[in-house]
């Protein structure tokens, strides 16, 4: 059988919103931990619920144990990207799992860099702190970012689940991070409503990690149009963790028509069973023309945090 290649493996892009540890494919997990069968993975990664993909993270999380399984992680996704085009890349590391683990993120950051610095393309890195573990966690997880910041960490953000940690929290540590120089982003408006977007652009957040719940307010549409603040949408994300019914219901199109930019992104590739030019091909199937993806294309460059230095 002729193996269909798509059109949009070919485009040049950029990957704004990936998760390193999310991008773990089954054999690069089982390289890590050859005790791993193909039936655990596979049962690991489905999910019937936000909750269960959080645990199935946790999961995956727990088998990256050195600087260099790390490494290898950041060496198989690289090579990922480089295969469909992907020029240049934002990878987010959960540093603030890291850190929670007890776990040397000098010697893991000093193994990403290394790695980064020979990729088939440009990578920056995001750091990320667990919404849950509150202000002082996050404040730790910012002070590392800004202590790399001339190393290739371009940004700050929150994950996890938006319920157990609002927004308001990091207020202060968002404020600092600023003053440092890193840019700001937030998951938000993902499994919670459109009060928690609002939340991260209070407290300074210049792109909004899915942002899905802004098409049910209006007035927030408006504000992410006029103030030209990009949702990184994540299809495949948000069908498997369940928070939109199916693609079909997927409110894209509407985020999209109503003018606000837009970016599309894989999130955690190898847990949804996705890659960046697949995310094209399903938006392509909610009616965007290749015109409107080319320019959605061309935005992940034009939002992008851009390198440190
Ligand atoms: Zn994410």
């Amino acid at each position: 059988m002729a193996v269909m290649v798509s059109e949009y493996a070919q485009w040049p892009k950029a990957e704004l919103h990936v998760h390193l540890e999310g991008s773990l494919e089954p054999a690069t997990l089982r390289e890590l931990d050859p005790s791993l069968s193909e039936n655990e993975i596979t049962s690991r990664y489905r999910y019937d619920g936000f909750l269960a993909f959080l645990q199935s993270f946790k999961w995956v999380v727990e088998r990256l144990r050195r600087p260099e399984d790390y490494a290898l992680a950041a060496r198989r996704l690289f090579e990922r990207l480089a295969a469909e085009n992907v020029r240049y890349a934002e990878v987010t590391l959960s540093a603030g799992v890291v850190l929670w683990r007890g776990q040397d993120l000098d010697a893991i950051f000093a193994a990403l860099e290394e790695e980064s610095r020979r990729a088939p393309l440009q990578v920056v890195w995001i750091f990320d702190a667990v919404r849950q573990f509150g202000a002082e966690h996050a404040r730790a997880v910012a002070a590392y970012a800004a202590r790399y910041r001339a190393r290739g960490v371009a940004g700050f953000g929150i994950g996890g689940y938006e319920e157990e940690g609002p927004a308001e929290l990091f207020e202060d540590v968002y404020a600092w991070a600023r003053a440092q120089g890193l840019r700001l982003t937030a998951h938000a408006g993902e499994t919670a409503g459109p009060e928690s977007v609002w939340a991260a652009l209070r407290i300074g957040a210049e792109r909004i990690g899915h942002g899905i719940a802004s098409a049910r307010d209006p007035e927030l549409l408006a504000w992410l149009r006029d103030r030209d603040v990009p949702l990184e949408i994540c299809l495949s994300s948000n069908v498997a963790t369940g928070v939109v019914a199916s693609l079909e219901q997927h409110p894209l199109r509407r985020l999209f028509q109503a003018g606000v930019p837009i970016v599309l992104s894989t999130d955690d590739p190898a847990m949804f069973h996705t890659s960046l030019a697949r995310e094209y091909e399903l938006a392509e199937r909610l009616g965007f023309s290749r015109q409107e993806l080319k320019r959605i294309a061309e935005n992940a460059f034009r939002y992008a945090f851009g390198a440190p230095h």
